[in-house]
C-alpha cells in the first residue's frame, strides 16, 4: 500500500486528492492520500505532493512547522504543481524560503497574472496533454542532470530529476492521470 501525502495549506488540495486516487486505480495499484498539516503527518507516508497557491506563504508554513526539513532530509518523492514547482527550485529573483530539491531558477508569474490564465494542448513527455497554466512559473538555468519533460512557447515546463518532479500548470484541473501516474511509478521505485 502506497501513501501519498498532500499538502493541506493552499490550492487545489481536493483535487489533487481525488485525480491520486484515480490514477491509483486506473494503474490498478492500492494506495492512498492523507492530508498533511504538520510534521507528524508526513511521517508515515511514501510521497507528498504540493499543489498550487501562494509559493511564498507555503514556504513559511513548511518553514513553520518543520516541514521544510523533513521533506529535505528525509529524501521523500515529492511533486510540485505551480507553487510546488516554486517550492522545488533553488532560485526565483524574490528571496523566499524554498525547498532547493532541484538546481533549477524559476520565473514566477512568468506566463503572466491571473488574467492571462490559460489552457493549451501540449506534449508531455511524448504525449498530448491539456496544460491548465494559471499564474504559471517557467523553469530558467536547468543542467544536464535535470529531465526536461515539456515545454511551451519554447519555455520549459515540466521537470523531473530522480525521485522530485516539478510541473508549471494543474494537472489536477484536468481527469487525465497520466502526470500522477508518472510521479506514482517513481514512487513505486523508491519503495522497492
Ligand atoms: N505564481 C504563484 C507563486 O509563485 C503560483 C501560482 C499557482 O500556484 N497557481 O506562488
Amino acid at each position: 500500500m502506497i501513501t501519498i501525502g498532500i499538502l493541506n495549506l493552499q490550492g487545489d488540495v481536493e483535487e489533487h486528492q481525488i485525480i491520486t486516487q484515480k490514477a491509483f486505480k486506473d494503474m490498478n495499484i492500492e494506495g492512498k492520500t492523507k492530508l498533511i498539516n504538520i510534521l507528524d503527518d508526513i511521517k508515515d507516508c511514501d510521497a507528498l505532493i504540493i499543489s498550487g497557491g501562494e509559493s511564498s506563504t507555503i514556504g513559511m508554513h513548511l518553514e513553520k512547522t518543520g516541514l521544510l526539513n523533513y521533506i529535505k532530509e528525509s529524501k521523500i518523492p515529492v511533486l510540485g504543481t505551480c507553487a510546488g514547482l516554486v517550492l522545488l527550485s533553488s532560485k526565483t529573483k524574490r528571496d523566499q524560503i524554498l525547498l532547493e530539491l532541484l538546481d533549477v531558477e524559476v520565473k514566477r508569474n512568468g506566463f503572466g497574472r491571473q488574467r492571462m490564465s490559460f489552457e493549451a494542448e501540449i506534449d508531455f513527455d511524448g504525449e498530448k496533454y491539456p496544460g491548465i497554466f494559471i499564474r504559471a512559473p517557467y523553469i530558467e538555468n536547468v543542467p544536464d542532470d535535470v529531465e526536461v519533460l515539456s515545454t511551451y512557447d519554447d519555455k520549459i515546463i515540466a521537470i523531473k530529476k530522480d525521485q522530485y518532479m516539478a510541473i508549471a500548470f494543474h494537472p489536477e484541473l484536468t481527469d487525465n492521470t497520466l502526470i500522477h501516474q508518472k510521479f506514482i511509478q517513481e514512487v513505486q521505485r523508491c519503495v522497492e
